[in-house]
């Protein structure tokens, strides 16, 4: 069974996932307990420091900092997701997709081991890459796109590669680098925020560890942040678990509660924002104005070949540029139905222009729109008609 190694009631969303139903089904019943008179169908969540331990402290609940009833169930649920059917994935979860990423990392490297790291990922893994270093660890880097992963890899201890990036929307080939990694003895982790499990599914692409931010689409509503790792191999997982009990980077007991309820609406919410993303890039792609226009949906984007033999979903972030600095400010300040704020993934539509923040590898002018769940029309509408009042 997926999730925690210490859930023993079962779980009625692994029925659903053996039965190897389809998405939607799954989603909203991954992780549900088996029914009991009187119970409600998702329990609510278990606020507890420490548990009723008499005698010797074994089993399952001891210590709110080790494992919680919340989180038990939250794991079983992203096990079904992120490895359908597949009873040796363990999944954890986190405080934070920083905090999933730092445990995975922190928990397999050590000084004088190598990793590979994207150059183009996440805009904090630079700060984890000082932080690596000075602990004796060799980092190399390489872009998403293009295999250059190919040429650094001998002698890593870990790949990590992020499909698609962040904010750059590339995508490299999973199964190809995996497979070169492996032949060298590395793990391979890939953060999976982007897709979301119902998009892409790392460790039936060969990945040891899936790792992502559910801060983002998986739970959707721009309200809790949220992480977790997903991983087939017992004795790494175990390490992971141990840096989690070190760094106590726990999610509390409702935040984990919020992001269970949330999965039942997952299959609606990335149906819905990504098929919006596939119309909104296809209107995107029809402007003057618009330059670099990526979504790996959109079937001539360089990233969908690839995109195509390893997503079943292209994900609701839709990435292009604008002439200048200014012209995309005033783009940004025009737009009614779409706020200027960071992240991505809300069921309400958020844009910003990502060079404000330094860091990421982008022209002054380049916009990440994250589409959420509006009517694809008013939102289009919307987009339009800012584009057009930017001219200015
Ligand atoms: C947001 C994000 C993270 C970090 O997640 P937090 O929940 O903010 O800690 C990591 N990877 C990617 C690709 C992200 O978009």
């Amino acid at each position: 069974m997926n999730g925690s190694a210490t859930n023993d009631e079962g779980s009625a969303g692994a029925a659903a996932s053996a039965s190897g139903a389809g998405d939607g089904t799954r989603a909203v019943r991954a992780g549900l307990p088996e029914p009991v008179k009187y119970e409600p169908t998702l329990p609510g969540p278990v606020f507890a420091a420490h548990f009723h331990l008499p005698g010797d402290p074994t089993g399952p609940y001891t210590y709110g900092r080790d494992e919680n009833p919340t989180w038990t169930r939250l794991e079983q649920a992203i096990g079904e997701l992120e490895a359908p059917g597949r009873d040796d994935v363990q999944t954890l979860v986190f405080a934070s997709g920083m905090a999933a990423i730092s445990s995975v990392l922190f928990s397999q490297l050590r000084a004088g081991d190598a990793v590979v790291l994207p150059d183009d990922g996440y805009q904090v893994l630079p700060l984890v890459r000082a932080q690596l270093e000075a602990f004796g660890v060799e980092v190399r880097t390489a872009p998403t796109g293009g295999d250059a992963q190919l040429g650094v890899l001998d002698g890593a201890k870990l790949l990590w590669i992020e499909t698609p990036s962040n904010p750059g929307l590339d995508v490299c080939d999973v199964r190809r680098l995996v497979e070169a990694a492996h032949a060298r003895g590395a793990l391979v982790a890939v953060d999976n925020t982007l897709a979301t499990p119902l998009g892409q599914r790392p460790l039936e692409l060969g990945a040891d560890f899936a790792v992502a931010s559910g801060t983002k689409q998986l739970t959707g509503h721009g309200d809790i942040l949220l992480g977790y790792v997903a991983g087939r191999d017992a004795e790494a997982m175990a390490a992971v678990r141990r840096w989690r009990k070190i760094v106590g980077a726990i999610a509390g007991p409702m935040e984990a509660w919020l992001a269970h309820r949330s999965l039942a609406t997952l299959h609606l919410r990335v149906d819905r924002q990504n098929a919006t993303a596939l119309k909104v890039a296809e209107a995107l792609r029809e402007r003057p104005e618009v330059t670099g226009l990526r979504y790996p949906g959109l079937p001539d984007d360089p990233s969908h070949k690839i995109a195509s033999q390893q997503m079943r979903r292209y994900g609701c972030v839709v990435s292009f540029t604008l002439p200048t600095r200014a012209r995309a400010d005033r783009f940004l300040d025009a737009l009614r139905l779409v706020d200027d704020a960071t992240s991505f993934g809300g069921v309400r539509s958020t844009a910003e222009r990502r060079g404000r923040w330094g860091g990421d590898a982008v022209p002054e002018g380049f916009i990440r729109l994250s589409v959420g769940a509006e009517d694809p029309d008013d939102l289009i509408a919307d987009l339009v008609r800012a584009l057009e009042e930017s001219a200015g």
